[in-house]
């Protein structure tokens, strides 16, 4: 299994939320959930998600005013879920920042296979490995997954962030801080 990542869910809709908020679960993440823009720009400043599904529709804003507000500073992967499917709508979201787009409805595989391709063209735009080996362990950073001796390892968040900070730190003096 793979370790978690913390994906933020900012939608009104409070049943698609709340089954968005499950599957990511299942899958083995950590969902976070606003119901609107206010609480989405709270979130991201307090648990710094690795990913952000977004709604366009929201009672408070505009969901591309929300992309606008977080970048260029902020570069957490955003994928727009909206049943807006004009080509000018999905073309001012790409442009303003967001790295993906799904119409609803869609399909929660298609949306988890989507996720996965945002957390690892996320490390790859770090200019991270994405595949960092020390010894006889090897961690995909794309996909938060652990092997050791091919083996996969489950790991909590805490633990995994620690693993690859060292794995990054292979070889350097690692502080008791750190
Ligand atoms: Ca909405």
């Amino acid at each position: 299994m793979s370790a978690r990542a913390t994906i933020l869910i900012v939608e009104d809709d409070k049943a698609l939320r709340r089954s968005l908020a499950a599957t990511l679960k299942a899958a083995g993440h950590a969902p976070v959930e606003a119901e609107n823009a206010a609480e989405g720009r709270r979130w991201v400043a307090h648990y710094r998600p690795d990913l952000i599904l977004l709604d366009l529709g929201l009672p408070d804003g505009d969901g591309l005013d929300f992309i606008a507000s977080l970048r260029p500073d902020d570069l957490t992967p955003i994928i727009v879920m909206s049943a807006r499917d004009a080509e000018a709508v999905k073309v001012a979201a790409f442009d303003l920042g967001a790295d993906d787009y799904v119409v609803k409805p869609f399909g929660l595989e298609e949306l988890l296979a989507r996720i996965r391709a945002g957390l690892r063209h996320a490390v790859q735009a770090k200019g991270a490995d994405p595949i960092v080996r020390t010894g006889d362990l090897e961690i995909d950073m794309g996909a938060r997954i652990v092997r050791r001796a091919g083996a996969e390892i489950d790991l909590s968040p805490k633990e995994y962030e620690l693993l690859a900070i060292l794995a990054l730190s292979a070889g350097k003096v690692v502080t008791h801080k750190r």
